[in-house]
């Protein structure tokens, strides 16, 4: 897709602020100590990476999705883990709120989180509850004027450091998937705790842990939207995280196939440079053909979701499913053109290769995405 001169200007200050602030060394650090800088985080507030598709009125950008896109795919080219925080912030953290908040809620929360006052996280999975999102077992309880939250929630992002969780919770059992309500759960609530930072393999720096909920009183105004309508706000909410990892995907993707580009020029075998030899030469030629493919479908997902096309739900899995596939592909012909080189911590393939694994796992596996799509299709 051709971009018009606004979207590339978009992309160039998300990438000159990327290339400038989140240079190589500091991505070593963080992926080596787990610690973010604050800081950054600062920045991205600053340049209000954190509000991209918030309202102007409440101190967002009130940019559309393809902006969103592109910004996310540029942050992820430098570093994934980055992409995670402003991806969290935009889709998953506020998506509920801006698809069924009051406007108080939206005001408190969403502006918040676009002023960089507050982080929110997301807390659909459960350890019985993965891909079968509608099973979670999280309770809601009415009492007078309030609800009584029990349950845990599992691989939460940035959890430890949220000021608050968008809960999905059973509010009438029988009724299965159409029984969840949505809550927002202040992180400071008496009976809200955090389990272990998980030891993960890739995206490090970015803390996922466990919710826990043990007999939490959240007032009725925490209560998001309709009592028993959660799922169906889950599930669009869904539609925009997904276009969040498949732009990080497209983002991965592209600092892949720059590292192999870049590599096979340089390393010299058999008198001359690898990127002579067609085996590697025609790798390169696949990987940028695949990207090439996985941009224009997350380009248009990203269109036909602001159209408000009956088949965008559709369109974001495909870009998700294909995007995320796609770069776990690139990723590892990039390795395998760096050689034994590919396997020490010194080249930033490493990294990528381990980061991009989580894409076609997290916000509905390629499983998922597979049955999202034929559903769709068969119905
Ligand atoms: C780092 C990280 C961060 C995360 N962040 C969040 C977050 O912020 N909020 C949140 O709510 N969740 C989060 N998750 C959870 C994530 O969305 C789930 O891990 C994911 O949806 C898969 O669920 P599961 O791990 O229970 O796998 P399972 O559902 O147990 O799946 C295991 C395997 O079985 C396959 N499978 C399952 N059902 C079917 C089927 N019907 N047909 C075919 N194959 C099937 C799956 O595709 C997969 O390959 C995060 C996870 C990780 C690892």
């Amino acid at each position: 897709m051709v971009l018009s001169e606004k979207y590339q200007l978009i992309r160039k200050l998300a990438r000159d602020f990327c290339e400038k602030e989140i240079p190589k060394e500091l991505q070593d650090e963080i992926d080596q100590t787990g610690n973010y800088p604050q800081e950054l985080l600062d920045k991205f507030k600053q340049y209000g990476f954190f509000g991209i598709k918030a309202p102007k009125e409440i101190g967002g950008q009130g940019g559309d999705t393809l902006a969103y896109c592109i910004t996310i795919e540029e942050i992820s080219r430098v570093s994934s883990v980055s992409a995670i925080y402003v991806s969290g912030a935009n889709s998953l953290g506020t998506g509920p709120l801006l698809l069924a908040g009051t406007e108080e809620q939206k005001a408190k929360y969403i502006g918040g989180v676009a002023r960089g006052e507050l982080f929110p996280c997301f807390g659909l999975t459960e350890p019985g509850a993965g891909s079968d999102a509608g099973g979670v077992v999280t309770s809601a309880v009415r009492d007078g004027d309030d609800w009584i939250l029990n349950g845990r929630k599992a691989f939460i992002t940035g959890a430890p450091i949220a000021d608050f969780c968008v809960v999905f919770a059973k509010t009438d059992p029988k009724l299965g998937s159409k029984g969840i309500t949505t809550f927002i759960v202040d992180m400071k609530l008496p009976g809200v705790s955090c389990g272990k930072a998980e030891n993960k393999m890739g995206i490090i720096g970015c803390p996922t842990s466990d919710v826990i909920l043990e007999d939490v009183r959240v007032p009725d105004s925490c209560r998001l939207g309709e009592v028993n309508k959660g799922f169906s706000n889950a599930m669009k909410t869904l539609d925009y995280g997904r276009l969040g990892v498949a732009s990080q995907s497209v983002g991965l993707g592209q600092a892949c196939l720059e590292e192999a580009i870049k590599y096979a020029k340089e390393r010299k075998q058999f008198g001359q440079p690898i990127a002579k030899f067609q085996a590697i030469s025609f790798m390169i030629a696949d990987m940028a053909t695949e990207l090439e493919a996985a941009r224009e479908l997350l380009y248009n997902a990203a269109v036909t979701k602001d159209l408000g096309d009956p088949k965008a739900s559709m369109y974001c899995s495909m870009a998700k499913y294909f995007a995320s596939e796609a770069c776990n592909h690139i990723a590892y012909k990039a390795l395998q053109i760096h050689g034994g080189y590919g396997y020490i911590k010194d080249y930033r393939i490493e990294r990528l290769y381990r980061d991009c694994r989580i894409n076609s796992i997290f916000e509905g596996t390629s499983q998922v995405q597979q049955m999202v799509i034929s559903g769709a299709l068969l119905k």
